[in-house]
């Protein structure tokens, strides 16, 4: 594949970033003439099975990525609707990033003599660091301070190079660029290389194969994904295939909020969330995002820190265990559904993108559920076991004593609390082993954030 800027006639041929020096917005494109989609069929399931629509590679690096299962989600009978859960879960490494990282590595490999580098917040870096260990090269990923432990032990287990660098992965794209440039890695970051964006566009041609949707619920972090399946609906049109593209929902967490924001017309917010792999503050993609969502005739839906763990729940009713980042869908679809915004005979989509396991570990999901009050009340027990009212007037907050009946279920199911005795009515609480544990690491980090402050 040559790709030439339309605009200056710039020749790009192993990196393809998102705009020409000149400016002009670089898109990879094919003969749609030619294209013949009835031989998709005959084909096994997956990433490749698209091959007239993917650049042309001298070898795949493939570990059976995409053909995954499209599930009816039953939840959507109660509100009335059809919905269907597109659950990329099942991917090899647990995300839909292994769509792009399959296309990626397989394009990149005659130029990754001395490997692969990428900046990701997580799940783009654990496929990159199965793929390369599969084509036998080096990978080296870039990845912020917040990341889920989960994610991180996936990236060691398959020998890939970790370098944390900066607080969200913004941070880590120029710094992966620098370091592309001075080791001659083969560069994988959308934001530096869109050819992958070609393997995340097969999810749209999937949907079509199979559900032919009217609504596509995307969770959105840099947007490259939202902008790929958009891409992938767009070649369809072309070929004449499909009449419409399907309306694009991108979801965000309130806190962190750059793409739906401008979607909406709302002040944006660039905090950290629960939702961690949609903590992007400033993605690159955000023009592109936002023009796939409007011109597709969609819309953006914002959700809530507290809204995540019943979008958990409800999925995991289903049979699907998605990370937080992914659960924003159901929320997203219930607030929808709520304002009427879906007819009844509506054909949805949710795309679930990656894996609950990936959302574990000390550093991730237990220290982002764990916050203010919760470690106050921790903090209380360690000295002590004490029941309940007791320990809402030692908090000593605007708090209701039903809030605070709340924090001891939630510590006591994270094993951080367990029952110590019952006087009358009254439960005493106490910290458990694990509870003491998490309240020392905890302390041990802070001492350390502080610490580092002061040199
Ligand atoms: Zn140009």
């Amino acid at each position: 594949m040559r790709l030439r800027c339309p605009s200056c006639g710039r020749i790009y041929s192993s990196l393809i970033p998102p705009k020409c020096s000149c400016g002009e917005p670089l898109d990879v494109t094919y003969d749609y003439e030619s294209i013949n989609t009835s031989r998709w069929g005959r084909r096994e399931k997956g990433v490749w099975r698209y091959r007239e629509l993917l650049p042309d590679v001298h070898e795949i690096i493939s570990l059976h990525e995409g053909g995954t299962p499209l599930l009816h989600a039953r939840f959507g009978d109660n509100l009335g609707l059809n919905v269907f859960i597109k659950d990329e879960t099942r991917n090899p490494t647990g995300s839909f990033r292994d769509r792009l990282i399959t296309v990626a590595v397989s394009y990149g490999l005659p130029h990754a003599r001395n490997g692969f580098v990428v900046a990701s917040n997580g799940n783009a870096a654990a496929s990159l660091a199965a793929y390369a260990a599969r084509a036998g090269r080096e990978a080296y990923t870039i990845v912020p301070k917040l990341i889920e432990g989960s994610k991180l032990a996936q990236i060691v287990a398959f020998g890939a190079k970790v370098i944390r660098y900066g607080e969200s992965v913004d941070e880590g794209i120029s710094y992966a660029e620098g370091l592309a440039e001075g080791r001659d890695l083969y560069n994988v970051t959308p934001e530096s290389n869109i050819v992958g964006l070609e393997g995340q566009k097969t999810i749209a041609f999937e949907l079509w194969e199979e559900l032919n949707p009217t609504h596509v619920v995307v969770p959105t972090g840099s947007g490259s994904n939202l902008y790929s399946i958009y891409k992938g609906f767009n070649e369809l049109l072309r070929i004449g295939v499909i009449e419409e593209i399907p309306k694009l929902i991108a979801v965000q967490a309130e806190r962190c909020s750059p793409i739906a924001s401008e979607v909406l017309g709302v002040e944006p917010k660039a905090k950290p969330t629960r939702a961690l792999a949609l903590y992007v503050k400033d993605p690159f993609m955000k023009g592109l995002a936002v023009k796939a969502v409007e011109e597709s005739g969609g819309t953006a839906v914002l959700v809530g820190e507290d809204e995540l763990d019943l979008g958990e729940k409800l999925l995991a009713g289903e049979g699907v265990f998605a990370e937080y980042a992914s659960s924003v869908v159901v929320p997203a679809l219930m607030e929808l559904a709520d304002s009427g915004y879906f007819e009844r005979d509506d054909r949805i989509a949710l795309i679930v993108t990656s894996c609950g396991l990936k959302g574990m570990g000390a550093e991730g999901r237990e220290r982002f559920t764990v916050g203010g009050t919760k470690l106050d009340i921790l903090r209380l027990l360690s000295e002590r076991s004490m029941y309940g009212y007791e320990i809402w007037e030692a908090l000593e907050k605007a708090l209701k004593y039903q809030a605070v009946y709340q924090h001891l279920r939630e510590l006591e199911s994270l094993g951080f609390i367990a029952e110590s005795r019952r006087e009358g009515r009254r439960v005493y609480y106490r910290l458990t082993e694990r509870g003491r544990r998490f309240l020392e690491a905890f302390s041990l980090q802070r001492k350390g954030f502080k610490a580092s402050l002061k040199s």
